[in-house]
């Protein structure tokens, strides 16, 4: 999720690659289109297509292209991510630390007990019922 201050600092880099792109489009673009993303994502994929030459506008990152693959390269130094440790084609296409299946594992493993309803509260019952009872012009019962 970018912040304000995120998508101002994107949009200047973005105006540095490509002078030719107005900086509040690439702001309104970013924040219409891409302000759900992490600011690495943006700025990996924003830079690839404002360095592309075949690029002509910003709304191109909308497209599935090459600079998508080029964010995935970036969860490690290697352009790869460490995928989780557990046996399964489901765990190994997930990074480690953050697997979906584990996630899914846990879910699943949840004793679907539910959540015990708080201790009623006698006096708040009495108080609430006494506050209808004036609104509507009755008598106001004292005992809880
Ligand atoms: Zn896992």
């Amino acid at each position: 999720m970018l912040t304000r201050t995120e998508v101002e600092r994107l949009a200047a880099a973005a105006n540095a690659l490509r002078p030719d792109w107005p900086l509040q489009s690439l702001c309104t673009f970013l924040v219409r289109d891409h302000a759900h993303r992490a600011y690495r994502d943006v700025a990996v994929a924003l830079t690839w297509v404002a360095t592309d030459p075949k690029t002509q506008t910003p709304k191109r990152m909308n497209e599935l292209g090459p600079w998508w693959q080029a964010v995935a390269g970036t969860e490690t130094s290697s352009g790869r991510y460490t995928p989780c440790d557990i046996e399964g084609d489901a765990h190994r296409s997930y990074p480690k630390g953050r697997c979906g299946a584990c996630r899914a594992d846990e879910l699943a493993a949840d004793d679907h007990t539910p959540t015990p309803a708080p201790a009623p509260i006698p006096a708040a019952y009495a108080g609430g019922a006494n506050l209808v009872r004036q609104a509507a012009g009755l008598p106001i019962k004292e005992h809880a």
